[in-house]
């Protein structure tokens, strides 16, 4: 069966999910100055308290604030904020890698044993897009892949017709196909992570070393955190690289 356009998936989508809700205590109130949102005055109000500096001595904003704090190296009140993102049109090869990040995460990702993969959409390469050639070579490939999925899907539940669970049946013949899936496969999948734990992860990720894929996601992903929470993030700055895909490079290496 021919892929349909719609399959193939040329860009990810993140989709913020959860954000800090900050509640002041009232018997330790902060004299807050300047613009802020409630992940930045958590992570200046977890900083404050360790020297009681509730009444804002140096007349600091909160991104005055966090901007220090980013520079002391002092990250670990950063680690008060999570933050949970939906990820969509990315490839299992992308998450892979991503799920490589540990401290500070949490991970749920679709379950290829349990979810039907027959309408599966493929994300393209980055490197691929643009030529038609390679993306009509990559297309046959992952549409032979597809083709091949549906067909042992269907050898093998009848092959374990026997098992009178429908449901454990289908998982058998679903979780044994889907070997024959490419890397390419669209996943999706939430990831939450605290602040600090983010800031690595993008660090790396955005860097002009990480694979093309998984740098356009931390770029997206950049985007998205420093309209969500500046002071955690603004001292990424995006660039060209040589390479003519889109970096990022950070002033406080991981705090
Ligand atoms: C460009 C690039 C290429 C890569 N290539 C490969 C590859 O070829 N093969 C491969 O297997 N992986 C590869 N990786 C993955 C890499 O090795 C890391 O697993 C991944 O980047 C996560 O980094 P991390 O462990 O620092 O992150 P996290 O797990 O999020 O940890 C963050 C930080 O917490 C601390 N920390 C976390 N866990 C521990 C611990 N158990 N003990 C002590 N300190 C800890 C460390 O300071 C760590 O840097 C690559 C990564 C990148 C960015």
């Amino acid at each position: 069966m021919p892929l349909a356009e719609s399959a193939i998936l040329r860009a990810p989508r993140v989709t913020v999910l959860s954000r800090p809700a900050f509640t002041d205590a009232e018997h330790l109130p902060v004299q807050w100055m300047g613009e802020s949102t409630d992940g930045e005055r958590l992570a200046e109000f977890a900083g404050r308290l360790c020297y009681m500096s509730q009444r804002n001595p140096a007349n600091r904003s909160t991104r005055e604030y966090l901007g220090n704090i980013k520079k002391q190296g002092h990250g670990s009140v950063l680690e008060h904020a999570n933050y949970s993102l939906l990820f969509e049109g990315i490839s299992r090869s992308l998450t892979h890698e991503l799920v490589r990040h540990r401290a500070g995460f949490a991970y749920s990702q679709l379950s290829q044993r349990y979810v039907d993969e027959s309408d599966a959409c493929f994300v393209m390469p980055p490197a691929i897009m643009g030529d038609a050639a390679l993306e009509a070579a990559w297309t046959a490939q992952v549409t032979a892949a597809l083709d091949s999925y549906v067909a042992l899907v269907d050898q093998l539940m009848d092959r374990y017709s026997w098992v009178d669970d429908k449901v454990h049946r289908r998982k058998m013949a679903r979780e044994a196909a889907r070997g024959v899936l490419p890397n390419s496969t669209e996943t999706k999948i939430v990831v939450t992570g605290n602040a600090r734990a983010w800031r690595t992860m993008l660090e790396l990720r955005s860097s002009e070393g990480a694979e093309f894929e998984i740098r356009r996601l931390a770029i997206a992903v950049l985007h998205v955190m420093q309209a969500e929470a500046p002071a955690f993030f603004d001292d990424f700055s995006v660039y060209m690289a040589a390479d003519r895909a889109e970096a990022a490079r950070v002033e406080y290496h991981k705090v």
